[in-house]
């Protein structure tokens, strides 16, 4: 090992387990919390019900409004009852809507939060938050963000439905491919999302065949943990920056839409980031794009952007968005480079490498 290198580990207590719900309790107390406002969405309302029966004097409420890419408004309302109920911190129960919520709420009054999470978007180990208002998202980044306690439970994702745990899945590995070539990657967030990418390689097709196959929904939570790291990590290039695009300007829905796209731009930057992507690529068969896009096939993930709502009319405006402001990224972000992968991802083909 002869490169320089500068690795920042990140902070966070990690309670791992079936089972381990039932230490949220503790793990309220630990921060020195006496009331916590549950949080989550509509969808899980009953759980996060569940869970305040279960804490009794413990839980100060429940907010169940949570809701995707974070609206402002809706943390406007959730701090109103966070004030009102005399709340001193917060536990999120769900996936990265309700854990954007936690953090929206920690942005503004440094509230210690817990995460029980239920996907694997990874949300729940970074200092990322994204928020919308006006139908604007910006992203804001500061280590009072980062949730200080993440409980994953493998029991509560039993019910995550295949095709949200298979799209949700292929979200996880994409931070880990972008960690590979990024910038400031190191040879620890590598190792981590080399891992990551071998745990969901190995859980998603058992899940695909069993829901509720035990072992298989740990291996997952394992590697959307590791995942998540790196993203909280390292610099995210083209493939994230194409999503932001897609979903802010385009509506485009977040897990599916990584789904979709990682073939494609893991082909992109293949030849650029040849030495970066060999480990990853030797998992996929070789050809890293090609390979993730079998496999996305395999297990029944989208690979069409048009099933996903994109219009063809809208290509050459979001290759445009796309390529407007430089960042870096292994191969040379040109407008025609990314219009030609939008075109064959829009249309579900196999990627070509660079
Ligand atoms: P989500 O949180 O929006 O969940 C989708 C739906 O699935 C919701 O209705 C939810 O209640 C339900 N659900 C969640 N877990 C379930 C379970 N175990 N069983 C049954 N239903 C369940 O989806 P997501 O993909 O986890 O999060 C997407 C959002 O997270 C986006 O807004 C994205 O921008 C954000 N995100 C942020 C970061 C970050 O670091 N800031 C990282 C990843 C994602």
């Amino acid at each position: 090992m002869s490169r320089s290198f500068t690795y920042t580990s990140t902070p966070g207590r990690v309670v791992f387990g079936p089972g381990t719900l039932g230490t949220v309790g503790e793990e309220i107390a630990a921060l020195g919390g006496k009331r916590a406002l549950i949080l989550s969405t509509p969808f899980q309302e009953p759980d996060a019900k569940a869970l305040a029966d279960r804490l009794g004097n413990l839980a100060a409420g429940v907010f169940a409004g949570a809701a995707m890419h974070t609206p402002v408004s809706v943390t406007d309302k959730a701090m109103a009852v966070y004030d009102e109920t005399g709340a001193d911190c917060v536990v999120s129960l769900g996936g990265g809507s309700t854990i954007g919520l936690g953090k929206a709420i920690a942005w503004r009054n440094d509230t210690p939060q817990i995460v029980v999470a239920t996907t694997y978007a990874g949300s729940e180990v970074t200092d990322i938050l994204g928020q919308t208002e006006e139908g604007r998202k910006t992203t804001v980044r500061n280590p009072k963000i980062r949730p200080e306690t993440v409980i994953y439970d493998p029991e509560l994702t039993l019910g995550l439905p295949v095709a949200m745990s298979v799209s949700s899945g292929l979200n996880a590995m994409a931070h880990a491919v972008e960690g590979l070539y990024a910038p400031d990657a190191n040879p620890v967030t590598s190792l981590m999302a080399i891992e990551g990418l071998r745990a969901l390689k190995f859980a998603l097709p058992r899940i695909v065949s069993d829901p509720r196959d035990r072992d298989a929904r740990a291996d997952a939570l394992y590697g959307s943990w590791l995942c998540g790291i790196v993203l909280g990590s390292v610099a995210m290039s083209l493939h994230h920056k194409l999503c932001h695009t897609l979903g802010g300007g385009f509506d485009m829905p977040h897990a599916e839409t990584h789904a979709a796209l990682i073939p494609h731009t893991a082909a992109y930057n293949a030849k650029a980031a040849a030495p970066q992507l060999a480990r990853a690529a030797e998992l996929f068969g070789g050809d890293l794009g090609g390979g993730l896009y079998d496999f996305a096939q395999s297990v029944g993930a989208p690979r069409a952007l048009s099933d996903l709502g994109l219009k063809a009319g809208d290509l050459a405006r979001a290759a445009e968005m796309a390529a407007q402001n430089p960042y870096a990224n292994p191969q040379p972000v040109t407008r025609d480079g990314i219009q030609a992968l939008l075109e064959r991802a829009h249309a579900g083909q196999r990627p070509v490498t660079q």
